[in-house]
């Protein structure tokens, strides 16, 4: 097979995954990016190969809970009002999608790929020496009350339709498992299907390693307009710098939209901002991932301490960032885990890419077919990342792709 020339725009989890992926079927690789070590969503993100997450964020009866969720300035869901306008059209695709028949359909897409999760990302683990930074300790989904807990059963038997171990647990089964919770906590769902990464810097940095050391260039610069020329594509960054290539993967999470508008690809992307706080010496032992399920956050043992973080903030990609909300998530945590120190903690936010039907994009553009969108992955990214990455190698090399791609074109926008 030709050896071609592939630039990656974007050196994010799903950037360093595609590369790594299009490296292995014996491509040339440049990835494009102001800074391929710069903060970003798959920097500071929860750790989680959240496989079992398979239920869209539109679910039916998700519009009933928005205005509660808005109202409280510190919830789970936030708005700054002046991006409103620009919301409107990714709004009303995602009140479109929340019916009963499209939650069943994102679910089995969402499904599809979180099914070939460990498939994909074990050998890039492996081939990267990164093997020993997963660990598979399932996580634990915590209730508050029966109610809560009974009221999210029909998610809970979709993900078993879809082959995801759910065990129910009594609140005191819940703290056999993880004794630092408190009695706050009346039912719980283990998943053991999920795992974890220790730190996804670690991922992170280790990938980008390998694909330099397997002979990746990187252009820093940002890419500013993808044009065709007589022998191919190019991409022109700022300061002047342009890349020729055959093929160019959009990779560049939140900021991907852009990119594609300039090949007059549409696309509904925001940014869904997340906060979290990292406790290096949390006080309490936590084995494995919790999910406060009332509340929408997370706490995640870390090598570096305990991650607590959550929230969606819908407020543009220049907003700049509301840490009352990191501050409010800790508070909250302390309710479960009574003996949390919170004395100390390092404050993080990131942009998290998410299109309204919580699917990402990936497939050939259909104005310039040798572009390629990977792009999208909201609360995934980590997860189907490297999934992605063999995707789109086999886009690349015109392989049948393992899964149908149908349901992830940007035509659908
Ligand atoms: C609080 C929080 C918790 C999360 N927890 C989890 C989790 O537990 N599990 C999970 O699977 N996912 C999780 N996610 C989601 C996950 O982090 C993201 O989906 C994922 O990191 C997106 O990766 P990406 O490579 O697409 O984008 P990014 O990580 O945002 O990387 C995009 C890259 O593109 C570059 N770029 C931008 N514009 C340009 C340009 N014009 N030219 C060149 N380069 C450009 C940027 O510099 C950046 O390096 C979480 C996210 C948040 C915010």
């Amino acid at each position: 097979m030709k050896q071609k020339k592939v630039a990656i725009i974007g050196a994010g989890i799903v950037g360093l995954a595609c590369a790594w992926h299009v490296q292995q079927s014996g491509h040339k690789v440049v990835l494009i990016d102001p800074d391929p070590k710069a903060d970003k969503a798959s920097y500071g993100n929860a750790g989680g190969i959240a496989v079992t997450e398979i239920v869209p964020a539109s679910t039916p009866g998700v519009f009933l809970k928005i205005p509660k969720w808005l109202l409280d300035p510190l919830g789970p869901l936030s708005l700054r009002w002046a991006h409103a306008p620009k919301l409107i059209p990714w709004m009303i695709r995602f009140s479109k999608v929340s019916t009963h028949s499209e939650m069943q359909r994102l679910a089995s897409a969402l499904s599809a790929l979180n099914a070939r999760t460990y498939d994909d990302l074990t050998p890039l683990l492996e081939n990267t020496g990164l093997s020993d930074k997963l660990y598979n300790y399932g996580a634990l989904t915590v209730y508050e009350t029966e109610a809560a807990f009974d009221a999210d059963a029909a998610e809970w038997d979709l993900k078993r339709k879809h082959g995801i171990e759910c065990v129910p647990m009594s609140g005191d089964e819940a703290r056999q498992l993880e004794p630092a919770l408190g009695a706050v906590v009346k039912k719980a769902m283990f998943t053991p299907q999920w795992s974890q990464v220790s730190d996804p810097i670690e991922i992170h940095n280790g990938i980008l390693e390998t694909v330099l050391r397997l002979g990746a260039t990187v252009i820093r610069g940002s890419g500013k307009r993808i044009t065709t020329t007589q022998t191919g594509l190019q991409i022109e960054c700022d300061a002047g710098k342009r890349v020729e290539a055959d093929q160019i993967v959009i990779a560049a999470g939140a900021w991907s939209k852009s990119l594609a508008a300039t090949i007059g690809d549409r696309v509904l992307l925001e940014s869904e901002r997340g906060y979290n706080t990292t406790i290096a010496a949390p006080g309490i032992d936590v084995t494995r991932e919790i999910i406060f399920a009332e509340r929408k956050f997370v706490a995640t043992p870390l090598s570096t301490g305990l991650r607590i973080g959550g929230a969606a903030e819908f407020g543009g990609l220049s907003s700049v960032a509301n840490h009352k909300r990191t501050d409010a998530l800790v508070r909250l945590a302390k309710r479960y885990l009574p003996d949390l120190d919170d004395s100390q903690g390092e404050k993080w936010s990131g942009h998290r890419p998410a299109t309204p039907d919580s699917l990402p994009v990936i497939g050939r553009s259909p104005n310039v077919p040798n572009v390629i969108h990977a792009f999208g992955h909201g609360h995934l990214g980590l997860t189907q990342a490297a999934t992605t990455g063999r995707l789109v190698a086999d886009i690349i090399d015109e392989k049948p792709p393992h899964i149908d791609l149908t349901p992830y074109r940007i035509e659908r926008f």
